[in-house]
Protein backbone atom coordinates (compact mmCIF):
# COMPACT_ATOMS: atom_id res chain seq x y z
CA UNK A 1 0.00 0.00 0.00
CA UNK A 2 2.69 2.30 0.45
CA UNK A 3 3.46 2.90 -3.07
CA UNK A 4 -0.16 3.93 -3.63
CA UNK A 5 0.40 6.24 -0.50
CA UNK A 6 3.63 7.98 -2.30
CA UNK A 7 1.84 7.99 -5.47
CA UNK A 8 -1.12 9.82 -3.92
CA UNK A 9 1.08 11.90 -2.10
CA UNK A 10 2.53 13.28 -5.55
CA UNK A 11 -0.51 13.39 -7.39
CA UNK A 12 -2.18 15.76 -4.10
CA UNK A 13 -1.49 18.83 -6.53
CA UNK A 14 -3.04 17.35 -9.77
CA UNK A 15 -6.22 15.77 -8.12
CA UNK A 16 -7.09 19.31 -7.11
CA UNK A 17 -6.15 21.13 -10.82
CA UNK A 18 -8.77 18.38 -12.01
CA UNK A 19 -11.54 18.67 -9.22
CA UNK A 20 -11.32 22.69 -10.15
CA UNK A 21 -11.73 21.66 -14.10
CA UNK A 22 -14.69 19.93 -12.96
CA UNK A 23 -16.07 22.87 -10.75
CA UNK A 24 -15.72 24.99 -13.67
CA UNK A 25 -18.31 23.64 -15.72
CA UNK A 26 -21.91 25.41 -13.87
CA UNK A 27 -24.01 21.77 -14.35
CA UNK A 28 -27.14 23.32 -12.44
CA UNK A 29 -29.77 20.57 -13.06
CA UNK A 30 -32.59 22.92 -12.32
CA UNK A 31 -31.95 25.72 -14.69
CA UNK A 32 -32.90 24.39 -18.34
CA UNK A 33 -30.10 27.60 -19.25
CA UNK A 34 -27.59 25.01 -18.26
CA UNK A 35 -28.49 21.85 -20.21
CA UNK A 36 -25.31 22.14 -22.09
CA UNK A 37 -23.47 22.19 -19.03
CA UNK A 38 -25.11 19.46 -17.67
CA UNK A 39 -23.82 16.91 -20.89
CA UNK A 40 -20.77 18.60 -20.57
CA UNK A 41 -20.10 17.41 -17.28
CA UNK A 42 -21.46 14.11 -18.01
CA UNK A 43 -18.92 13.68 -20.89
CA UNK A 44 -16.43 14.83 -18.90
CA UNK A 45 -16.53 12.45 -15.99
CA UNK A 46 -17.16 9.75 -18.83
CA UNK A 47 -13.51 10.97 -20.59
CA UNK A 48 -12.29 10.68 -16.80
CA UNK A 49 -12.51 7.05 -16.95
CA UNK A 50 -12.32 6.06 -20.25
CA UNK A 51 -8.68 7.62 -19.96
CA UNK A 52 -8.22 4.90 -16.66
CA UNK A 53 -9.13 2.29 -19.41
CA UNK A 54 -12.56 1.84 -18.03
CA UNK A 55 -15.83 0.86 -20.23
CA UNK A 56 -17.94 3.40 -20.31
CA UNK A 57 -21.28 4.95 -21.33
CA UNK A 58 -23.74 8.77 -21.11
CA UNK A 59 -27.08 6.87 -20.59
CA UNK A 60 -29.54 9.39 -22.09
CA UNK A 61 -32.75 9.67 -19.93
CA UNK A 62 -35.67 11.69 -20.40
CA UNK A 63 -33.86 13.97 -17.75
CA UNK A 64 -29.74 14.59 -17.37
CA UNK A 65 -27.82 11.66 -18.72
CA UNK A 66 -26.07 9.41 -16.61
CA UNK A 67 -22.75 8.31 -16.79
CA UNK A 68 -22.05 4.74 -16.25
CA UNK A 69 -18.29 3.27 -16.15
CA UNK A 70 -17.13 -0.70 -15.18
CA UNK A 71 -13.21 -1.28 -14.43
CA UNK A 72 -11.67 -3.79 -16.39
CA UNK A 73 -13.17 -7.13 -14.85
CA UNK A 74 -10.97 -9.00 -11.99
CA UNK A 75 -12.12 -12.45 -11.66
CA UNK A 76 -12.88 -14.17 -7.95
CA UNK A 77 -12.93 -10.97 -6.56
CA UNK A 78 -15.65 -8.61 -5.41
CA UNK A 79 -17.86 -5.61 -7.11
CA UNK A 80 -18.34 -2.46 -5.48
CA UNK A 81 -20.67 0.10 -7.05
CA UNK A 82 -19.95 3.63 -6.44
CA UNK A 83 -22.94 6.46 -6.71
CA UNK A 84 -22.77 10.01 -7.18
CA UNK A 85 -23.56 12.57 -8.50
CA UNK A 86 -22.58 15.45 -11.02
CA UNK A 87 -25.12 17.78 -10.76
CA UNK A 88 -25.38 21.14 -8.45
CA UNK A 89 -27.97 23.22 -6.82
CA UNK A 90 -28.01 26.70 -8.51
CA UNK A 91 -25.49 29.22 -7.07
CA UNK A 92 -27.79 32.04 -6.24
CA UNK A 93 -27.30 34.54 -4.61
CA UNK A 94 -24.36 35.02 -6.50
CA UNK A 95 -23.92 38.40 -4.83
CA UNK A 96 -22.89 36.51 -1.05
CA UNK A 97 -20.20 34.55 -2.79
CA UNK A 98 -17.03 35.87 -1.53
CA UNK A 99 -15.23 34.31 -4.85
CA UNK A 100 -17.84 33.47 -7.86
CA UNK A 101 -19.32 30.04 -7.40
CA UNK A 102 -17.76 28.50 -11.07
CA UNK A 103 -14.53 29.81 -10.23
CA UNK A 104 -13.13 27.55 -7.95
CA UNK A 105 -10.93 29.25 -4.92
CA UNK A 106 -8.23 28.10 -2.86
CA UNK A 107 -8.65 30.20 0.68
CA UNK A 108 -7.78 28.64 4.74
CA UNK A 109 -7.05 24.93 3.19
CA UNK A 110 -10.54 25.07 1.64
CA UNK A 111 -11.83 24.66 -1.80
CA UNK A 112 -14.61 27.01 -2.88
CA UNK A 113 -17.03 26.28 -5.21
CA UNK A 114 -20.49 25.17 -5.97
CA UNK A 115 -20.18 21.48 -6.14
CA UNK A 116 -16.77 21.13 -4.21
CA UNK A 117 -18.27 18.58 -1.60
CA UNK A 118 -21.78 18.29 -2.96
CA UNK A 119 -20.79 15.66 -5.17
CA UNK A 120 -17.91 16.73 -7.67
CA UNK A 121 -15.43 16.77 -5.19
CA UNK A 122 -16.83 13.66 -2.70
CA UNK A 123 -17.53 11.47 -5.97
CA UNK A 124 -14.04 11.97 -7.62
CA UNK A 125 -12.53 10.47 -4.30
CA UNK A 126 -13.27 7.18 -5.33
CA UNK A 127 -12.39 8.15 -8.81
CA UNK A 128 -8.95 8.90 -8.46
CA UNK A 129 -8.17 6.21 -5.80
CA UNK A 130 -9.01 3.93 -8.53
CA UNK A 131 -6.40 5.73 -10.89
CA UNK A 132 -3.79 5.03 -7.89
CA UNK A 133 -4.24 1.35 -7.75
CA UNK A 134 -4.36 1.17 -12.07
CA UNK A 135 -1.08 3.42 -11.80
CA UNK A 136 0.91 1.60 -9.14
CA UNK A 137 -0.47 -1.71 -9.30
CA UNK A 138 -1.25 -2.37 -13.01
CA UNK A 139 -4.80 -3.51 -11.79
CA UNK A 140 -7.74 -2.63 -9.17
CA UNK A 141 -8.02 -5.31 -6.51
CA UNK A 142 -11.71 -5.71 -7.21
CA UNK A 143 -14.56 -4.63 -9.41
CA UNK A 144 -15.67 -1.59 -9.71
CA UNK A 145 -18.82 -0.53 -11.20
CA UNK A 146 -19.79 3.67 -11.18
CA UNK A 147 -23.22 4.73 -11.42
CA UNK A 148 -22.95 8.81 -11.26
CA UNK A 149 -26.31 10.79 -12.02
CA UNK A 150 -27.09 14.62 -13.45
CA UNK A 151 -30.66 14.78 -11.43
CA UNK A 152 -29.94 14.38 -7.57
CA UNK A 153 -30.60 18.03 -6.57
CA UNK A 154 -33.90 17.77 -8.74
CA UNK A 155 -35.52 14.47 -7.10
CA UNK A 156 -33.54 11.59 -9.52
CA UNK A 157 -36.24 10.84 -11.39
CA UNK A 158 -34.73 8.99 -14.06
CA UNK A 159 -32.19 7.05 -11.49
CA UNK A 160 -34.66 4.86 -9.65
CA UNK A 161 -36.42 3.45 -12.41
CA UNK A 162 -32.56 2.91 -14.06
CA UNK A 163 -31.84 1.02 -11.33
CA UNK A 164 -34.68 -1.04 -10.95
CA UNK A 165 -34.68 -2.28 -14.81
CA UNK A 166 -31.04 -2.68 -14.54
CA UNK A 167 -30.68 -4.93 -11.23
CA UNK A 168 -28.01 -7.05 -13.30
CA UNK A 169 -25.91 -4.72 -15.02
CA UNK A 170 -25.62 -3.33 -11.58
CA UNK A 171 -25.13 -6.47 -9.65
CA UNK A 172 -22.52 -5.74 -6.37
CA UNK A 173 -21.56 -6.72 -3.58
CA UNK A 174 -21.99 -3.25 -1.99
CA UNK A 175 -22.76 0.35 -2.79
CA UNK A 176 -20.52 2.86 -1.71
CA UNK A 177 -22.06 7.12 -1.55
CA UNK A 178 -19.93 9.57 -0.63
CA UNK A 179 -22.68 12.43 -0.35
CA UNK A 180 -22.70 13.41 3.23
CA UNK A 181 -20.53 14.89 6.15
CA UNK A 182 -18.21 13.43 9.26
CA UNK A 183 -20.00 13.72 12.36
CA UNK A 184 -17.67 16.66 12.99
CA UNK A 185 -14.07 17.90 12.70
CA UNK A 186 -11.32 15.33 12.56
CA UNK A 187 -14.39 12.89 13.33
CA UNK A 188 -15.09 10.57 10.77
CA UNK A 189 -18.65 8.34 10.44
CA UNK A 190 -20.20 5.64 9.20
CA UNK A 191 -23.62 6.13 8.74
CA UNK A 192 -25.58 2.78 8.82
CA UNK A 193 -29.08 3.86 9.05
CA UNK A 194 -31.90 5.98 7.93
CA UNK A 195 -35.45 6.88 8.64
CA UNK A 196 -37.68 6.04 5.79
CA UNK A 197 -41.42 8.44 5.45
CA UNK A 198 -44.97 7.87 4.74
CA UNK A 199 -46.82 11.23 3.83
CA UNK A 200 -50.63 12.10 3.66
CA UNK A 201 -52.92 14.35 2.93
CA UNK A 202 -56.36 14.50 5.07
CA UNK A 203 -59.56 16.48 3.99
CA UNK A 204 -62.30 16.18 6.05
CA UNK A 205 -65.25 18.02 4.42
CA UNK A 206 -68.74 18.28 5.93
CA UNK A 207 -71.77 21.14 5.42
CA UNK A 208 -72.20 22.18 1.94
CA UNK A 209 -71.10 25.54 2.51
CA UNK A 210 -69.33 27.71 6.01
CA UNK A 211 -72.39 28.09 8.38
CA UNK A 212 -73.10 30.64 11.10
CA UNK A 213 -72.07 29.21 14.34
CA UNK A 214 -74.05 30.58 16.51
CA UNK A 215 -77.46 29.47 14.66
CA UNK A 216 -75.71 25.92 13.22
CA UNK A 217 -73.12 25.58 15.97
CA UNK A 218 -73.98 22.07 18.51
CA UNK A 219 -75.54 20.42 15.60
CA UNK A 220 -73.50 19.72 13.34
CA UNK A 221 -69.86 18.18 13.50
CA UNK A 222 -67.48 20.87 13.04
CA UNK A 223 -64.75 19.45 10.39
CA UNK A 224 -62.46 21.66 12.31
CA UNK A 225 -62.67 19.86 15.31
CA UNK A 226 -62.90 16.85 14.28
CA UNK A 227 -59.83 17.38 12.47
CA UNK A 228 -58.38 18.68 15.82
CA UNK A 229 -59.83 15.48 17.59
CA UNK A 230 -58.51 12.83 14.86
CA UNK A 231 -55.00 14.44 14.46
CA UNK A 232 -54.51 14.36 18.48
CA UNK A 233 -56.03 10.72 18.70
CA UNK A 234 -52.74 9.21 16.80
CA UNK A 235 -50.54 9.92 19.53
CA UNK A 236 -50.49 9.74 22.85
CA UNK A 237 -49.10 11.57 25.73
CA UNK A 238 -45.91 9.28 26.12
CA UNK A 239 -44.92 9.97 22.56
CA UNK A 240 -46.45 6.81 21.23
CA UNK A 241 -48.33 6.42 17.69
CA UNK A 242 -51.85 4.86 18.43
CA UNK A 243 -51.86 3.66 14.73
CA UNK A 244 -52.52 -0.03 15.39
CA UNK A 245 -49.47 -2.36 14.81
CA UNK A 246 -47.66 0.36 13.92
CA UNK A 247 -44.66 -0.82 16.11
CA UNK A 248 -44.88 -4.56 14.82
CA UNK A 249 -42.22 -4.20 12.78
CA UNK A 250 -39.80 -1.95 14.42
CA UNK A 251 -36.29 -2.92 14.93
CA UNK A 252 -35.53 -2.21 18.28
CA UNK A 253 -31.98 -0.47 19.03
CA UNK A 254 -29.50 -2.98 20.59
CA UNK A 255 -27.66 -2.47 23.27
CA UNK A 256 -24.39 -1.70 21.35
CA UNK A 257 -26.30 0.96 19.35
CA UNK A 258 -27.36 2.44 22.38
CA UNK A 259 -23.85 2.38 23.79
CA UNK A 260 -22.19 3.63 20.86
CA UNK A 261 -24.83 7.25 20.52
CA UNK A 262 -24.81 7.65 24.19
CA UNK A 263 -20.80 7.74 23.95
CA UNK A 264 -20.80 10.33 20.69
CA UNK A 265 -20.21 14.39 21.73
CA UNK A 266 -23.40 15.23 21.04
CA UNK A 267 -24.07 18.35 23.47
CA UNK A 268 -27.75 18.93 23.94
CA UNK A 269 -27.54 22.18 25.17
CA UNK A 270 -26.15 23.84 22.32
CA UNK A 271 -28.68 21.40 20.47
CA UNK A 272 -31.83 23.26 22.71
CA UNK A 273 -29.64 26.91 21.86
CA UNK A 274 -29.03 25.94 17.71
CA UNK A 275 -33.38 25.40 17.73
CA UNK A 276 -34.03 28.32 19.95
CA UNK A 277 -36.34 26.06 22.16
CA UNK A 278 -36.31 25.60 26.16
CA UNK A 279 -36.93 21.99 26.27
CA UNK A 280 -37.25 19.06 24.30
CA UNK A 281 -39.98 16.37 24.29
CA UNK A 282 -40.62 12.65 22.21
CA UNK A 283 -41.35 9.52 22.86
CA UNK A 284 -40.67 8.32 26.64
CA UNK A 285 -37.91 6.06 27.33
CA UNK A 286 -35.66 7.33 24.65
CA UNK A 287 -32.29 9.81 24.39
CA UNK A 288 -32.58 12.69 22.16
CA UNK A 289 -30.17 11.10 19.84
CA UNK A 290 -32.18 8.17 19.87
CA UNK A 291 -35.22 9.64 19.32
CA UNK A 292 -33.96 11.67 16.28
CA UNK A 293 -31.91 8.63 14.49
CA UNK A 294 -33.83 5.85 15.62
CA UNK A 295 -37.69 5.80 16.67
CA UNK A 296 -40.58 6.49 14.82
CA UNK A 297 -42.01 9.62 14.60
CA UNK A 298 -45.76 11.51 13.77
CA UNK A 299 -45.58 15.29 12.98
CA UNK A 300 -48.33 17.63 11.52
CA UNK A 301 -46.55 19.34 8.41
CA UNK A 302 -49.80 21.61 7.51
CA UNK A 303 -52.66 22.69 9.06
CA UNK A 304 -55.96 24.90 7.07
CA UNK A 305 -59.60 25.48 8.05
CA UNK A 306 -61.65 28.21 8.69
CA UNK A 307 -61.26 31.77 8.93
CA UNK A 308 -57.61 33.60 8.81
CA UNK A 309 -58.28 36.84 8.44
CA UNK A 310 -57.84 39.91 10.88
CA UNK A 311 -60.44 40.23 13.65
CA UNK A 312 -62.83 37.57 14.39
CA UNK A 313 -65.44 35.62 12.01
CA UNK A 314 -68.19 32.84 13.72
CA UNK A 315 -68.15 30.78 11.33
CA UNK A 316 -68.25 27.18 11.12
CA UNK A 317 -66.12 25.80 8.44
CA UNK A 318 -67.05 23.58 5.77
CA UNK A 319 -63.63 21.78 5.28
CA UNK A 320 -60.91 21.25 7.27
CA UNK A 321 -57.27 19.90 5.65
CA UNK A 322 -54.25 18.43 7.36
CA UNK A 323 -51.18 17.36 5.86
CA UNK A 324 -48.94 14.92 8.11
CA UNK A 325 -45.75 12.52 8.44
CA UNK A 326 -44.07 9.35 10.00
CA UNK A 327 -40.72 9.36 9.99
CA UNK A 328 -40.47 5.33 9.87
CA UNK A 329 -37.22 3.27 11.15
CA UNK A 330 -35.97 -0.20 9.67
CA UNK A 331 -38.41 -2.70 8.95
CA UNK A 332 -41.45 -0.69 9.01
CA UNK A 333 -43.73 -0.92 5.86
CA UNK A 334 -44.96 2.23 4.80
CA UNK A 335 -47.91 -0.01 2.89
CA UNK A 336 -49.22 -1.51 5.89
CA UNK A 337 -49.08 1.24 8.30
CA UNK A 338 -51.14 3.40 5.48
CA UNK A 339 -53.54 0.14 5.56
CA UNK A 340 -54.07 0.75 9.36
CA UNK A 341 -54.23 4.02 9.30
CA UNK A 342 -56.97 4.25 6.81
CA UNK A 343 -58.94 1.60 8.95
CA UNK A 344 -58.31 3.86 12.13
CA UNK A 345 -59.37 6.87 10.74
CA UNK A 346 -62.46 5.30 9.16
CA UNK A 347 -62.97 4.36 12.72
CA UNK A 348 -62.44 8.13 14.34
CA UNK A 349 -65.05 9.87 11.72
CA UNK A 350 -67.64 11.22 12.90
CA UNK A 351 -71.10 11.56 12.13
CA UNK A 352 -71.83 14.53 8.92
CA UNK A 353 -68.05 14.68 7.62
CA UNK A 354 -66.66 13.10 4.88
CA UNK A 355 -63.17 11.67 5.02
CA UNK A 356 -60.29 11.45 1.90
CA UNK A 357 -56.94 10.55 2.44
CA UNK A 358 -54.42 10.67 0.46
CA UNK A 359 -51.20 9.03 0.38
CA UNK A 360 -48.53 11.61 -0.79
CA UNK A 361 -45.06 9.58 -1.02
CA UNK A 362 -43.30 7.20 0.89
CA UNK A 363 -40.20 5.57 1.31
CA UNK A 364 -39.16 2.98 3.81
CA UNK A 365 -36.03 3.16 6.20
CA UNK A 366 -32.49 1.71 6.10
CA UNK A 367 -30.68 -0.30 8.16
CA UNK A 368 -26.98 -2.08 7.50
CA UNK A 369 -26.08 -4.78 10.19
CA UNK A 370 -23.19 -3.06 12.23
CA UNK A 371 -21.69 -6.32 12.01
CA UNK A 372 -21.32 -6.32 8.09
CA UNK A 373 -18.26 -7.32 6.91
CA UNK A 374 -18.28 -4.64 4.28
CA UNK A 375 -19.08 -2.05 7.69
CA UNK A 376 -15.66 -3.58 9.27
CA UNK A 377 -13.66 -3.29 6.01
CA UNK A 378 -15.08 0.75 5.73
CA UNK A 379 -14.15 1.11 9.19
CA UNK A 380 -10.75 -0.50 8.86
CA UNK A 381 -9.88 2.10 5.87
CA UNK A 382 -11.28 4.96 7.30
CA UNK A 383 -8.83 4.33 10.48
CA UNK A 384 -5.86 3.81 8.24
CA UNK A 385 -6.67 6.86 6.48
CA UNK A 386 -8.09 9.20 8.62
CA UNK A 387 -5.80 7.82 11.52
CA UNK A 388 -8.93 8.00 14.35
CA UNK A 389 -11.86 5.51 14.02
CA UNK A 390 -15.05 6.20 12.48
CA UNK A 391 -18.13 6.81 14.82
CA UNK A 392 -21.34 5.05 13.85
CA UNK A 393 -24.05 7.37 13.18
CA UNK A 394 -27.74 6.92 11.77
CA UNK A 395 -29.97 9.84 10.31
CA UNK A 396 -32.97 11.24 10.72
CA UNK A 397 -33.91 12.03 7.40
CA UNK A 398 -34.43 9.50 4.54
CA UNK A 399 -32.09 9.34 1.28
CA UNK A 400 -34.68 8.39 -1.65
CA UNK A 401 -31.32 6.81 -3.54
CA UNK A 402 -30.12 4.75 -0.76
CA UNK A 403 -33.95 2.95 -0.06
CA UNK A 404 -33.47 2.49 -4.28
CA UNK A 405 -30.24 0.62 -4.57
CA UNK A 406 -30.75 -1.05 -0.89
CA UNK A 407 -34.51 -2.43 -2.33
CA UNK A 408 -33.11 -2.98 -5.64
CA UNK A 409 -29.95 -4.99 -5.35
CA UNK A 410 -30.32 -6.07 -1.74
CA UNK A 411 -27.02 -5.37 -0.64
CA UNK A 412 -25.19 -2.94 2.08
CA UNK A 413 -24.70 0.47 1.50
CA UNK A 414 -21.73 2.54 2.79
CA UNK A 415 -22.52 6.07 3.56
CA UNK A 416 -18.91 7.18 3.75
CA UNK A 417 -19.38 11.55 4.18
CA UNK A 418 -15.78 13.46 3.46
CA UNK A 419 -17.51 16.20 4.03
CA UNK A 420 -18.54 18.80 6.97
CA UNK A 421 -21.71 19.90 8.33
CA UNK A 422 -20.37 23.69 7.73
CA UNK A 423 -19.15 23.40 4.07
CA UNK A 424 -22.15 25.36 3.07
CA UNK A 425 -23.83 22.85 0.70
CA UNK A 426 -26.66 24.38 -0.77
CA UNK A 427 -25.78 27.74 0.07
CA UNK A 428 -23.22 30.35 -0.95
CA UNK A 429 -19.61 29.94 -0.30
CA UNK A 430 -20.06 25.89 -0.69
CA UNK A 431 -16.45 24.52 0.63
CA UNK A 432 -14.20 21.24 1.02
CA UNK A 433 -11.47 21.18 2.78
CA UNK A 434 -8.59 20.26 1.23
CA UNK A 435 -7.27 17.48 3.63
CA UNK A 436 -10.91 16.13 3.91
CA UNK A 437 -10.38 15.41 0.18
CA UNK A 438 -7.05 13.98 0.17
CA UNK A 439 -8.09 11.70 3.13
CA UNK A 440 -11.16 11.08 1.51
CA UNK A 441 -9.38 9.88 -2.00
CA UNK A 442 -6.49 7.87 0.56
CA UNK A 443 -9.51 6.18 2.50
CA UNK A 444 -11.18 5.30 -0.26
CA UNK A 445 -7.87 3.63 -2.03
CA UNK A 446 -7.98 1.09 1.17
CA UNK A 447 -11.06 0.54 1.06
CA UNK A 448 -10.51 -1.15 -1.86
CA UNK A 449 -7.93 -3.18 -0.36
CA UNK A 450 -9.69 -3.77 2.82
CA UNK A 451 -13.22 -5.28 0.97
CA UNK A 452 -11.10 -7.34 -1.56
CA UNK A 453 -9.75 -9.36 1.40
CA UNK A 454 -10.59 -12.99 1.12
CA UNK A 455 -12.19 -12.35 4.80
CA UNK A 456 -15.04 -11.10 4.09
ZN1 LIG B 1 -25.35 15.56 -2.93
Amino acid sequence: MSSIESYLEAQQDGFVEELCDLLRIPSVSAQPAHQGDMRRAADWIEQRFRRMGFSTEVIPTSGHPLVYAESPRVENAPTVLVYGHYDVQPAEPFDLWTSPPFEPTRRDGHLFARGATDDKGQMLTHVFSAQAWIEVEGRLPLNLKYLIEGEEEVGSASLAAFVRENRERLACDCVVISDGAQFGPEQPAITYGLRGIAYYDLVLTGPNRDLHSGSFGGTVTNPANALARILAALIDEHGRIQVPGFYDDVVPLSERERQQMAALPFDERQYLEQIGVSGLSGEEGYTTLERRWARPTYDINGLSSGYQGDGAKTVLPKSAAAKFSFRLVPNQDPEKIGRALRTMLAALCPPGIQLELDEHHNTPGVLIPMDSASIAAAARAIERAFGRAPVYTREGGSIPVVSTFHEALGVDILLLGWGQDDDNTHSPNEKFSLVDFHRGIKASALLWEELSKPSR
